[in-house]
């Protein structure tokens, strides 16, 4: 494989700011030397190697990366955490990491004891790999997703896309993927089973008989679908959420969405975390976040089914208010078997 940046030169023979915010991220990363050549595109001189490069593959921004791997047309990459997570942070020549069923669950449990969040996404991804995905709901999990690009390594990430949600969830959902530079997998229900369910039943058939037909529909089976081939996935579920995840452990099988020939394995690195502490990760990173937490939306899912909490009821008061505290699941989150749980 073979790495080539392209960077700009200003007319005055400065460096382009993003070109050098750039470098800068490539050196602290300690990858910056995997780079195979830097060629300059002088402004003003489209005479200059990089200025050719800009035209032959048809960029017109810069920084910008090549990517050669021998096989097929090269790959052109214009943001440095791409670039990094995709091509830079993979050790050439590494063989992929064991699957799911390897995993010694004792020896994992030691190893993770102790471990700070960050350090368990680290722990995940590097045993995982970029299979792995990361459930992203759009609420304050967000400092999950903003762990792992600190990490550096290559992971998944998807929303479930009910159809329910709110605009500003949706609008919160873009301006990740925008902010990161990432890829959001974003996943709709069955369009089939959904059908028939609203011509049976209309659009609110949850007030009358319960979410969880709804929500088997619009979350489980597209959820079901997401996991299939995966080894792992993380979520950002924590024990203080609700009394259904009050023994949310860090790492745990997940038997719901395990396949025959497979184990899921799941993991909950903000298990042990508060709502301030997340809140405390997102305010110091500057991580943007759904602007429903600021109108009294504590726990955010679907419009019809979440509404904003006041000052001392629980967050989960907020979601599906007309049943029974201890049925307020939407059916992705079940306990698993093999569970850690980290001593204080
Ligand atoms: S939260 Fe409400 S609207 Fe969303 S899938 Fe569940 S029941 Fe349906």
């Amino acid at each position: 494989m073979r790495v080539t940046m392209v960077k700009k030169l200003l007319a005055d023979g400065s460096a382009c700011r993003k070109c050098a915010q750039a470098e800068d991220l490539l050196q602290r990363r300690g990858v910056y030397d995997r780079l195979d050549e830097v060629v300059i595109a002088q402004e003003g001189d489209p005479e200059s190697p990089g200025m050719k490069l800009a035209r032959e593959h048809e960029v017109d921004l810069a920084p910008f990366w090549i990517v050669e791997d021998g096989d097929g047309p090269p790959r052109i990459y214009t943001s440095a955490i791409q670039v990094f997570r995709d091509v830079l942070a993979i050790p050439r020549g590494a063989p992929p990491g064991p699957d799911s069923d390897d995993l010694d669950f004792d020896a994992a449990r030691q190893k993770l004891a102790g471990m700070t969040p960050i350090e368990i996404v680290q722990w995940t991804l590097e045993r995982f790999g970029s299979d792995c995905a990361i459930a992203f709901s759009g609420a304050e999990d967000v400092a999950l997703l903003d762990m792992a690009i600190e990490t550096g390594l290559p992971f998944s990430t998807f929303v479930l896309d009910t159809g329910r949600l709110h605009t500003e969830t949706y609008e919160f959902v873009d301006q990740v993927r925008r902010h990161y530079n990432i890829t959001i997998d974003v996943l709709s229900p069955d369009a089939a089973s959904l059908e028939a369910l609203v011509r049976a039943k209309g659009l609110f058939s949850f007030y009358e008989d319960g979410h969880q037909e709804c929500c088997g529909i619009r979350k489980v089976e597209t959820l079901t679908r997401a996991l299939r081939h995966r080894p792992a996935w993380m979520t950002g579920q924590r024990r203080d959420q609700s009394p259904t995840r009050a023994d949310v452990p860090i790492l745990q099988t997940d038997p719901r969405f395990s396949g025959p020939d497979r184990t899921l394995v799941k993991v909950n690195p903000l298990a042990e975390w508060s709502e301030a502490e997340v809140w405390a990760w997102i305010r110091d990173r500057g991580v943007p976040f759904n602007p429903l937490h600021e109108r009294g939306y504590a726990s955010i899912g679907c419009a019809p089914c979440t509404r904003p909490t006041h000052p001392g009821q629980h967050p989960r008061e907020g979601r599906w208010w007309w049943e029974d505290a201890t049925k307020r699941e939407c059916g992705l989150h079940l306990a698993g078997t093999a569970t850690n749980r980290r001593r204080r």
